[in-house]
């Protein structure tokens, strides 16, 4: 390769990071320098179709138009809004919020991050419980690397910082594919319903102020857990008094095919987290709290740049393109036609344990053996590879250093054109993997 510049610069800037990149084509990472809709394109020109939406936040295809125009005019005229005064886009997208929001949540905060988003509702949480000190997550539950809540996700085999983390305690969670010994899924629920509420009887010292979690997880393995996981928690949670939070920083915006999990599984949040998709691809996340909630004191919750007006703006642009797109009913639409064409591969391939959705929160679970259910992480790591080789990006979920699931969330109004060229790739990957046996 000829050196030029750009090219010294890149690699010196590329050696100056503190954080390895770790997706890529082998050993070179892929630069990014264009994106449209469902579509990037890297420094050599490659394109790609992004079945990652950029970690699931390109709900709307990246680089909307009329998100990017909101911006630009938000940009000219004024950038930085400390959180003591107040901003335009500040009122108008809360009050576009508490309207789509699910019933009953009629206030908002925000962030910038989803980790920060969460440490505010576990703040709210402990404001609103002050007797207790303790929030229960469920295992493989993944709410972010913050300081604070990397120990209330799956424990990562480098965490380090338990001395200055909070503690959280895990409870197990019902898993539908793979239930405890001699269980169905319904009964396996039942069961970690008891120990829900054992945990918040006998299991810590300082009362449970809330129990959070993703209405379906994400980073964990994509585990939608059964119909009646849901109504119990929440049951389980008002017979206690204990706070609900639902983290919907995946979930919400469409990806499960409807606004928000909350309405998806009929369960009512006291507190809703929200993030990644509400920016159209700016920074944005925060909560939204019930009406029985406190509000803040002043300085309980303030970041210099929690309410940068330029996401703002972003954001209520992205909410009113998902509504006049009717990006809900496209995430059903495709999520169904991916789920069809999946279940059919499913039955000529044998490494695809399972089929997950619901609407485009598509994931396939990879296995050495169909009985054992013997996870094969080598095959989903060469089948992201090899589709990124081909011009597809697929997500991994490398959650507690296992990993064996692969991850189909592009933009939830891709063309059908790109999703089905998607799928054959990954079809065609699957193919030559069973045929050298490569799990
Ligand atoms: N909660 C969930 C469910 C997430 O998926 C994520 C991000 N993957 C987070 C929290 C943390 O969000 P962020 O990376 O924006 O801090």
């Amino acid at each position: 390769m000829q050196r030029t510049p750009e090219t010294t610069a890149a690699e010196t800037g590329r050696r100056a990071l503190l954080a390895r990149r770790t997706s890529g084509r082998g050993d070179e990472d892929i630069v990014l320098t264009r994106a449209r809709g469902s579509r990037v394109w890297d420094t050599a020109g490659r394109e790609y179709i992004d079945c990652t939406s950029q970690a699931w936040s390109n709900n709307l295809g990246a680089n909307d138009p009329r998100v990017v125009e909101a911006a630009i005019a938000q940009l000219r005229e004024i950038t930085h809004v400390r959180p003591v005064y107040s901003s335009p886009p500040l009122f108008e997208l809360s009050a576009k919020l508490v309207e789509v929001a699910p019933a009953g949540l009629d206030r908002v905060s925000y962030s910038l991050h989803g980790s920060t988003a969460v440490e505010t509702a576990m703040k709210v949480a402990l404001c609103n419980r002050p007797d207790a000190q303790n929030i229960l997550v469920l295992h493989d539950a993944y709410h972010g690397r913050s300081l604070a809540t990397m120990a209330a996700s799956w424990p990562h085999p480098r965490n380090r910082f338990g001395p200055v983390q909070p503690r959280f305690t895990r409870v197990p969670a019902p898993n539908p594919y793979r239930p405890r010994i001699g269980l169905d899924p319904e009964s396996d629920s039942a069961l970690c319903l008891d120990l829900l509420r054992d945990t918040i009887r006998k299991g810590v010292d300082g009362g449970v102020a809330a129990v959070m979690m993703e209405p379906v997880q994400g980073n964990g393995g994509h585990i939608e857990f059964p119909r009646t996981w849901y109504s119990g928690v929440r049951q389980v949670c008002d017979e206690e008094n204990v706070l609900l939070i639902l983290d919907e920083i995946q979930t919400g915006f469409g990806r499960l095919g409807s606004m928000w999990g909350a309405e998806h599984y009929n369960v009512a949040p006291d507190i809703l987290v929200f993030g990644k998709a509400v920016g159209g691809g700016f920074p944005l996340a925060g909560v939204l709290v019930a009406e029985h909630i406190e509000d803040f004191a002043p300085g309980d919750d303030q970041l210099t740049f929690g309410e940068f007006p330029v996401s703002l703006a972003a954001g209520l642009a992205t909410i009113r393109a998902i509504e006049d797109d009717d990006l809900c009913a496209q995430s059903r639409e495709r999520g169904d036609h991916a789920t069809r064409r999946l279940l059919e591969m499913q039955r000529r391939h044998p490494l695809i344990g399972d089929v997950r959705c619901p609407g485009l929160m598509v994931a396939i679970e990879l296995v050495k053996d169909r009985t054992t259910k013997k996870p094969s992480p080598v095959a989903a790591r060469e089948i992201a590879r090899r589709s990124t080789e081909r011009g597809v990006l697929f997500g991994e979920s490398r959650y507690a250093g296992i990993g064996d699931i692969i991850k189909i969330k592009p933009p939830l109004d891709i063309e059908y054109q790109l999703l089905d060229r998607a799928l054959d790739v990954l079809d065609d990957v699957i193919g030559e993997l069973e045929e050298k046996n490569v799990c």
